[in-house]
């Protein structure tokens, strides 16, 4: 229990001391949840983000356009976006960000897929949704590389939050402003 994220000794003997108390299906039932989200869960064929069906209900939507992408770090910034409502477009979820000091390199990260849809040539633009963390600068500047000879458009989500917030911590005013005034990718390094 200790070893889940934001769990501490502490609560996970919380955790503990209040199934124990529970009568012993209620465990079983538990267990048998927890097998089957990792039995049956899913990621889209097409943008990788979490999902119970081969394509997601996003990208399975034609209301949306398939034309735009949002790439992001996980599900919870598809969330977090999504709660805004001021997107329209389909996402691309890399599942991480370029990290060499936890041995993470482009190859682990959805990365290929993103580059050949961009050069299958069905894609006008795309926005690059990560963090503005150093990985998450990283991650934008190496699929930029791949992608800055192709004639789409590559933009950043203006960010009104401070440099390190992550997406997911942004209030949806300020998210939902910074995707609708999104500015051109290469303004955010050339003039430095
Ligand atoms: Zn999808």
């Amino acid at each position: 229990m200790s070893q889940l994220p934001g769990i501490g000794k502490r609560t996970a003997l919380r955790l503990v001391l209040h199934l124990l108390k529970q009568p012993k299906e209620q465990t079983a039932f538990l267990s048998q949840a927890l097998l089957n989200m990792r039995e049956d869960i899913k990621f889209c064929e097409n943008c990788h983000n979490i999902s119970d069906t081969k394509v997601c209900e996003i990208c399975a939507n034609y209301g949306r356009n398939h034309e735009v992408i949002c790439v992001v770090e996980d599900i919870r910034d598809v969330m977090a976006i999504e709660n805004t409502g001021q997107y329209k477009g389909i996402y691309h979820v890399l599942g991480g960000k370029i990290s060499p000091i936890e041995g993470v390199g482009p190859s682990q990260l959805n990365i290929s897929t993103l580059v050949e849809k961009v050069k299958s040539g069905k894609v006008t633009e795309i926005i690059f949704a990560l963090s503005s963390t150093m990985e998450g600068d990283t991650t934008n500047f190496y699929i930029y590389k791949q992608i800055a000879e192709t004639e789409i458009v590559i933009s950043t989500i203006a960010r009104g939050i401070s440099v390190g917030d992550e997406l997911e911590y942004a209030d949806e005013i300020t998210l939902g402003r910074s995707i609708l005034h999104r500015v051109p990718f290469e303004k955010t390094f050339k003039n430095n």
